[in-house]
């Protein structure tokens, strides 16, 4: 029935998102959920929006949740954009922000979405090399007129930058529009929130699907210059007036708000990345310096794939990239204490 697609539909390499199993057999450790239950606050949240007013469209501005990011990180309402998960909010700056004459850089090895976006907006993009040791370098990035995006920690390397290293970008690049993608920024990197004030051109990108838990409700947001959010607000108003549903602005907000159980998540899961990192790294395995919920590590024996398809046998799913340069490599989401001993017993029995 190929002869009804568009051209458009024909010419487009989407991205494959990893396993989700429907058997729930496994330990879950490829995907970068997070192996905690969300805020309580959150889900009693979402229960309290699950009544006689889902006959009426949610707020189109989803004020709430936008208030409760406000408060959080000290900005204005006007300061931010919310959308479906941030690979939604990703595809609206893509297509609103960083389509221009002047290509788009972003890292070869980086989140896999983006040349996706890319594609599908047509987008001039030049990948820029990691450094031998799987740094990302902002210095060898230099465009005009044009755009800049990365992970901060950068997937699945895991490595982040400082804000320093930001900083310098941005001050040398006030005419191009510069997103960092914190997906991971809370398992101990920093986050470039306080710097918009200071540079209009900075976008940063948040989710809510790791470290407060929230995968399953597709809720990711943008912060930065209203003239930035106001290009999301057009982008999205010309797709889809109503970016959240009742229960998700509810839930997030709700979530946003609880601190303390989103610290104590953030510290449960650093305390087991740095365990698990001691006890791969003892087993000879080449762990690159995590600030992620997830490792990225070289086996010993050089056999990441097989390694990949034994630990699926026995129950366990970890991701494994088939590609250039990363294909040595295994990328370990952070489980629970429990989950990540099972991992070691069966990875030390293999
Ligand atoms: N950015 C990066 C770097 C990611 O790894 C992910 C998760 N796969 C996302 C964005 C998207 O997350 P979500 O759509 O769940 O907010």
């Amino acid at each position: 029935m190929s002869q009804y697609w568009s051209k458009l539909v024909h010419n487009l390499d989407p991205y494959v998102p990893g396993e989700q199993p429907k058997d729930q057999r496994y330990i879950k450790l490829n995907t970068n959920e997070c192996p905690y239950p969300p805020s309580p606050n959150a889900l009693a949240a979402i229960h309290a929006a699950a009544d006689e007013r889902l006959r009426l469209y949610p707020d189109p501005n989803a004020d709430e949740l936008k208030d409760a990011i406000a408060d959080y990180y000290n900005v204005q309402r006007a300061n931010i954009f919310v959308g479906n998960g941030s690979d939604e909010v990703l595809a609206h700056v893509f297509q609103g922000l960083l389509k221009h004459d002047a290509p788009l850089l972003y890292p070869d090895i980086s989140y896999s979405f983006y040349p996706v976006y890319a594609n599908l907006y047509q987008i001039n993009a030049q990948q820029i090399p990691l450094r031998e040791d799987f740094r990302v370098c902002l210095g060898d990035y230099a465009v005009d007129n044009g755009g800049i995006i990365f992970p901060n920690p950068n997937a699945p390397t895991s490595m982040a930058l400082g804000l320093d290293a930001i900083e310098a970008l941005l001050e040398t690049h006030d005419k191009s529009v510069v997103v960092v993608d914190e997906a991971y920024v809370d398992f101990g990197a920093q986050t470039a929130i306080p710097l918009i004030d200071k540079y209009p051109n900075l976008l940063v990108v948040q989710t809510f699907s790791k470290s407060r838990s929230l995968a399953g409700l597709r809720v990711g947001f943008a912060v930065g210059h209203p003239d930035l959010i106001n290009a999301l607000e057009r982008v999205k108003n010309s797709f889809n007036s109503y970016p959240l549903g009742r229960m998700a602005i509810a839930g997030a907000a709700a979530a946003m708000r609880d601190k303390a159980y989103f610290e104590d998540t953030c510290q449960k899961i650093i305390a087991t990345r740095e365990m698990t990192v001691q006890s791969l790294t003892e087993m000879g395995f080449s762990v690159l310096p995590s600030a992620a919920n997830f490792v990225f590590a070289r086996p010993p024996a050089g056999n990441a794939e097989s390694l990949y398809l034994a630990l699926k046998q026995r129950g366990v799913l970890v991701r494994y990239f088939n590609k250039p340069r990363i294909n040595e490599y295994l990328r370990i989401t952070i489980g629970t204490d429990e989950e990540m001993a099972t991992f070691l017993s069966v990875l030390a029995e293999l």
